[in-house]
């Protein structure tokens, strides 16, 4: 049996040390402990991936017990779960990487996390923390939400959120190694079965002067293809915003792939016009036209 990759998840703080605590009261500690138990229950039986915590109660860890658990396996992916604080107004979703080796990592995750929050996207940006600064393999530090902000703490502890953002962060990882996020994976409480992902490859091909042939996917009978490429050679003017692409300034139900953002073929007809042929004989192949 092939041997699996390694992610260590690391909820931040713990014990005596709270991390940053809520208008409200909550601590910092308990939601990042409780999103990296999610994140363990997703992995659980995955095929591929041994995912495993540095902690898996309310106990403390030195910074460096943390990186040594982690160097010492040695994981190969570490991800560090903790909210921000700052001033109540402060807002948004943000991934940080030490080594730009591990930028790649903090942009999938950062992606996947964000448009689960909807919380602003500030962005996977660099910062000086022991844990993904010392740990030797690729390791990111995720800021879920701010915890100072009233929205967002309220968010934070609310467990569909949490779920849907522990299925986000287990989707990034799953992306960022190139494994399916498989149908093996469990769902959480009250969560609708995870599909598995293999979105089976259509070639989507652009009949206009300049056009040419894409890849696309199709998902339960909805095809999906790359929104920029085919949006404006059909005449769109396509725009991102908030985890979504907007077409002609109308944002769109959005699949993110290696950072693509893929949209419907059935969009681009509603708001561009564009005519799409499935060819029955090759359900693999869709041809796209621009308006007449
Ligand atoms: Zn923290």
């Amino acid at each position: 049996m092939a041997k699996k990759i390694k992610v260590k998840g690391d909820a931040g703080h713990g014990a005596s040390d709270p991390g940053a605590i809520g208008p409200t009261g909550k601590k910092e500690k308990d939601f990042n402990l409780t999103m990296a138990l999610k994140l363990e229950e997703l992995f659980k039986n995955h095929p591929s991936i041994d995912f495993s915590l540095t902690r898996r109660t309310d106990v403390f860890l030195e910074l460096k017990q943390r990186v040594k658990i982690a160097n010492s396996q040695p994981a190969d992916l570490f991800i560090s779960i903790h909210a921000n604080a700052a001033s109540s107004s402060a807002n948004g979703t943000e991934t940080f990487y030490n080594r730009t080796t591990s930028a790649p990592l903090a942009g999938v995750i950062q992606r996947h996390m964000q448009a689960a929050t909807g919380f602003k996207d500030r962005g996977a940006r660099y910062g000086n923390f022991a844990v993904i600064r010392d740990t030797k393999m690729d390791a990111v530090l995720l800021e879920v939400g701010f915890i100072s902000n009233p929205e967002e703490e309220k968010k934070l502890f609310q467990d569909d959120f949490q779920n849907r953002v522990a299925l986000a962060i287990a989707q990034g990882i799953c992306e960022y190694l190139g494994v399916p996020f498989d149908i093996q994976t469990p769902t959480l409480p009250g969560q609708e079965p995870v599909k598995a992902t293999p979105y089976p490859e259509m070639s989507v091909t652009v009949h206009t002067a300049a056009g040419s042939t894409y890849t696309g996917y199709n998902v339960k009978d909805t095809t999906w293809v790359p929104s920029r490429p085919i949006g404006e050679l059909i005449g769109g003017r396509i725009g991102y915003t908030k985890g979504k692409v907007t077409i002609n300034g109308e944002a769109v139900e959005t699949m993110n792939i290696n950072g693509v953002g893929y949209v419907t073929a059935r969009d681009l007809t509603k708001l561009l016009g564009a005519r799409i042929f499935w060819d029955k004989a090759t359900p693999s192949k869709v041809e796209i036209y621009p308006k007449n």
